[in-house]
Order: structure tokens, then sequence, then C-alpha cells
């Protein structure tokens, strides 16, 4: 069973892997920043929340998005194993996964941390061009990524749940490393 979250700065290939992998190993991907850009697509209540945050680069309130995964992660499809992606962000996220996996009888999960040098997730971020990947809000995201979301690195290691890619390869030697890591865990 492969239940993965994977951690990293925002364009560190997250999104790029989460899609291969759950693909082939036949899981969903579940993506807050795709579950938010769709609610915000159909201007849903939650859209409407979470746009001014995302727009400028910052965090949607936890609540928000915590309320998001729980609705997911009991939708029957995941019951069979998932990679999440951009979540948790934030250790208080952090903690309420840990407390509703254990409410779900999940166990058994890695996490998978990306680690790519900063000035190549800015060079990537930059070509990308999605609404949010101005300059200055790809600063802000950074540095919200460097306080709020790198503290999980440590979270998780402490638990003896980390395992560390190298980010700054092509996406089949990424794909290639992340499997094998997963398959030595
Ligand atoms: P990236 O590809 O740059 O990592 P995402 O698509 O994961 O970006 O997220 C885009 C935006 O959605 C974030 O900047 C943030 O505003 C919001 N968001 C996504 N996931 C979360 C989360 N777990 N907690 C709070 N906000 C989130």
């Amino acid at each position: 069973m492969k239940r993965l979250i994977f951690l990293g700065p925002p364009g560190a290939g997250k999104g790029t892997q989460a899609q291969t992998l759950a693909q082939e190993w036949n899981i969903p991907h579940i993506s807050t920043g795709d579950l938010l850009r769709q609610a915000l697509k159909e201007q849903t209540p939650l859209g409407l929340k979470a746009q001014s945050y995302m727009d400028r680069g910052e965090l949607v309130p936890d609540q928000l998005v915590q309320d998001m995964v729980e609705e997911r992660l009991y939708q029957s499809d995941s019951h069979f194993g998932w990679i999440l992606d951009g979540f948790p962000r934030t250790v208080k996220q952090a903690a309420f996964l840990e407390q509703l996996l254990q409410k779900l009888a999940q166990g058994s999960v890695k996490v998978i941390n990306f680690d790519v040098p900063d000035d190549v997730v800015v060079a990537r971020l930059l070509q990308r061009g999605r609404k949010d990947d101005s300059e200055q809000v790809i600063r802000r995201r950074l540095e919200v990524y460097r306080s709020e979301t790198a503290p999980l690195i440590d979270f998780y290691g402490e638990r003896h749940q980390l395992l560390t890619v190298n980010g700054n390869q092509s996406p089949e030697e990424v794909s290639a490393e992340i499997k094998k890591q997963v398959i030595a865990s």
C-alpha cells in the first residue's frame, strides 16, 4: 500500500512526479493547489475565500484546507493508497493529518522530501508562467515555504518517515529515485 506525502518548495517538481507515479500505481493524486484552483474556477464559497491568499502567495487558512483534505480522504478511492501533493504545508496541518490518519486507521505513511536549490526553483517557476508565478509572488511563496513548510522536514525526520530525493535531475531520474527509496523503505 502506498501512502506518500510529497514535500518541497514550489517548483520542486512534486506535481509532475505525483501525476506520473499516481497513474502508474493507480492511486489518487491529491493536490491541494489543484483542488483550490478548481474551486476558484467554479467560484464555490471555498474558492472565493481562497483566491486572495493564492494571488498573494500566502497560505490559505489551515481550517479551509484541512476540511478539503478530510473530505477527499473519506472518498472510497483513497482507501487503498494516495499521494498528497502540497499538503501538509504547516506544522498545524501535519498534526491534523496525523490525527485524521489515525482515525482512518491508515498507517505506514512516508514523506518524500524534494531537495532542489533555490535558484533552480525560481527559474522553473518563472518559466511555468501560472497566474501566481510573477517574480514578486514567487519570492513570497519561497519565504512562506521556508518559514512555514520547511519545519516539516524535522517534524517527519523525528518520526522516521522522511525520505529525501535529489529533485535537481530529469523527471525520469527523479521518478526512478523515488521508486528506489520507497521500495527500500
Ligand atoms: P506550487 O506548485 O507552487 O507548490 P500549489 O499548486 O501547491 O503551488 O499551491 C498554490 C497555492 O495554493 C499556494 O500558494 C497556497 O496559496 C494554496 N495552497 C495549496 N496548498 C495549501 C495548503 N496545504 N495550505 C495552505 N494553502 C495552500
